[in-house]
């Protein structure tokens, strides 16, 4: 088993992190949250002659040699995928007023980026943070988001809330963690109107509203 596995069922300490717990804490995404994953993956998809059609809410279902209306078989983009975090993920440009937010955010709370992305991304992951201004620490994750957050937030006596734009992680977030704030935010443009929601989780796309939102959350 890898190291990154292994870290699927493993809840580092606050303290390990260089975190006190002594303030709430936000737990925020990367990919369509902090970093516009889906337009620098589609800039790599070209290169290697595949479009990527924003059609749908999905990504191996979005993914098409040209000219042709089936899209390729996930046995085929899941290899591109990879080699896209291996190889391209610091060209991930950055959502509009995310890091701005953070900012803020880091006046009142303690901030950890949880990120589920595949191979050993670690390094690239933390260099395109630190290339953006962001210290606060990374967790590369396995799995649903719910277990992991659960076992951070139970270290701080304080509020906590937790931003992703995929259902899956904000539905195991409700059920393992329910005292934290769940917010949806989509990064793409084109793929908010084709994303699910659900009424269980406050949607804003928006990083200025999700900013405001996220505080009045951590001092109710
Ligand atoms: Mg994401």
């Amino acid at each position: 088993m890898s190291a990154a596995q292994n870290r699927a069922h493993f809840t580092p300490r606050l303290m390990d992190l260089g975190l006190s717990g002594d303030r709430p804490l936000v737990i925020v995404d990367v990919d369509e949250v902090l970093g516009q994953f889906v337009r620098s993956f589609e800039r790599y998809l070209a290169i290697h002659g595949v479009e990527f059609r924003v059609e749908r809410y999905a990504l191996f279902q979005n993914m098409f040699r040209k000219g042709e209306a089936k899209p390729i078989p996930e046995a085929e983009g899941r290899p591109l995928y990879d080699d896209f975090f291996r190889t391209c993920c610091e060209s991930i440009e950055p959502t509009p007023g995310a890091f701005e937010a953070l900012e803020r955010l880091a006046q009142r709370a303690e901030i950890i980026v949880l990120s589920n992305a595949p191979g050993e991304v670690e390094a690239a992951r933390r260099a395109w943070l630190t290339r953006h201004g962001v210290q606060h620490p990374l967790i590369i994750n396995r799995g649903l988001k719910g277990p992991i957050t659960a076992g951070l937030t139970a270290q701080t006596p304080h509020r906590s809330a937790f931003i992703d734009d995929t259902l899956p992680h904000l539905d195991s977030v409700a059920e393992q963690a329910p005292a934290t704030a769940r917010f949806q935010h989509i990064a793409d443009v084109r793929l908010r109107p084709l994303a699910p929601t659900s009424d269980r989780h406050r949607r804003i796309d928006d990083w200025d509203e999700l900013a405001a939102a996220i505080e009045e959350s951590l001092l109710a």
